[in-house]
């Protein structure tokens, strides 16, 4: 029997890349109180509000709510959230002091699991419903990220991380053990529901040549799987990664050699790129995860999103937690704007809305799936307040045009503004009462 679900709320996405734009019609879809439908899991239309679906549909009213395609976080680590707001350091401290200490506990089967159950449900609890994620080194840390996903049924991409140099005991795999996890875990888990494999050496400087190269085959060998790193985050790692591969000619370099420079990489931060750098990941079909609250917080730097998106390179928003400070792509968007506007560039409420659901489903090559809320994908969904609070509430109200009471909204909201999400027509978090 098909499972009929409704929900009214004012539905709101954005069917294509509005550009730098306020004025982007064609882009931005809204539909004040209208009733989403779905079917089975899949969005099936929408219909005004004043026309409610007949017996045999499951009916909620969030009637002067707001309802929007889940977000996309494109970069996170799920064993960070025992280090986020962690004080006084800068990249390669931070990673010393605060990540590696705190990584090293996945070993450990039970608080992999305990730990991945966490991180899903904070990110459903804060609006996300897909997401782009690092486990840690350990194999059993990927497994149970997995087996968290999918008992969710959430769109994850992972992949246990490679690190065979320069990190502590207990957080260093060998090139051969790595390879045989890998294939093992893409064996078992990619393309499994909804879960994806992603080849994740952390980043160069904790991997040698030889496992660089290793997770270079495993990206030609299954063309499919997704390829994640980081890459010219901070200038101290830069400047290492020249001294630890001389022969590359830039950060990003050291990866193509190793190739892993493929459609469906994606590369955390890019704040320290050139014009050169540019140019491969546009040829390439790569594209940069932008972290802005991580980039603030951890002192890396400000990421030219208009430079690098000018020279045809994609970008999507990502939360980099731990180094970021929430889990919330509202807080992480509303970062973007401040670092956009230290560089003179203004980030409307269409572009940024964009590209943390329709364009980063496109980049990741998701669309079919998730990201807009047209007919036949899966319904990936959060139901928002408008406002929490009365100064959000008052905003709100006084906002002469759609565009600044959506822009007012994506600045002052944040997860307290969720009151439910939803994973293919599934309600996987409900606010408390
Ligand atoms: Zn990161």
């Amino acid at each position: 029997m098909t499972e009929r679900l409704a929900v009214r709320a004012d539905l709101f996405d954005f069917p294509e890349d509005p550009g730098w734009q306020v004025e982007a019609p064609a882009a931005v879809r809204y539909l004040p109180d209208h009733w989403l439908l779905v079917e089975d899991g899949r969005i099936a239309g929408t219909r005004p509000g004043t026309e409610a679906p007949g017996p045999g549909w499951r009916c909620i009213d969030h009637r002067g709510r707001l309802l929007l395609p889940g977000f996309i976080d494109t970069h996170v680590h799920a064993p960070q959230l025992d280090v986020i707001a962690s004080y006084g350091t800068e990249l390669l401290e931070w990673l010393n002091t605060y990540t590696f200490p705190a990584e090293c506990k996945y070993a450990d089967p039970a608080e992999a699991e305990r730990g991945s159950a966490l991180f899903l449900d904070a990110l459903l609890a804060s609006g996300t419903t897909a997401a782009a994620v690092f486990p840690t080194v350990h194999k059993v840390s990927a497994e149970a990220l997995f087996a968290a996903a999918a008992q969710r049924h959430m769109r994850v991409l992972a992949g246990k991380v490679l690190m065979d140099r320069h990190a502590p005991d207990g957080l260093r795999d060998d090139v051969a053990q790595a390879e045989r996890d890998c294939v093992d875990l893409i064996e078992r888990w990619h393309g499994r529901g909804r879960v994806a494999y992603a080849v994740t050496p952390r980043f160069a400087a904790t991997s040698t040549r030889e496992q660089l190269a290793m997770a270079g085959r495993l990206c030609a060998a299954y063309p499919d799987v997704y390829m994640q790193t980081h890459v010219a985050e901070n200038r101290s790692e830069v400047r290492w990664m020249a001294e630890l591969f001389p022969e590359a000619r830039s950060h990003l370099d050291i990866y193509v050699r190793h190739g892993l420079m493929t459609p469906r990489s994606l590369f955390a931060h890019g704040i320290w790129l050139d014009d050169t750098d540019r140019a491969v990941l546009r040829e390439a079909g790569a594209s940069i995860a932008f972290c802005p609250s991580s980039n603030m917080f951890i002192g890396s730097g400000l990421f030219d999103w208009g430079r690098t998106e000018g020279q045809g390179v994609a970008v999507h928003l990502a939360s980099d937690v731990g180094g970021g400070t929430s889990l919330s792509m509202l807080r992480t968007i509303a970062d973007g704007y401040k670092v956009l506007a230290l560089q003179g560039q203004k980030l409307t409420a269409w572009k940024a809305l964009y590209t943390a659901t329709h364009g980063a489903a496109r980049h990741l090559r998701l669309s079919h799936e998730i990201g807009h809320l047209s007919p036949g994908t899966l319904a990936d969904f959060v139901v928002w307040d408008w406002a929490q609070g009365p100064v959000a509430r008052r905003r709100i109200e006084v906002a002469r045009d759609l565009h600044e009471r959506v822009f007012a909204w994506m600045t002052l909201g944040d997860e307290r503004n969720v009151v439910s999400t939803w994973v293919a027509g599934q309600e996987r978090y409900r606010r408390p009462e």
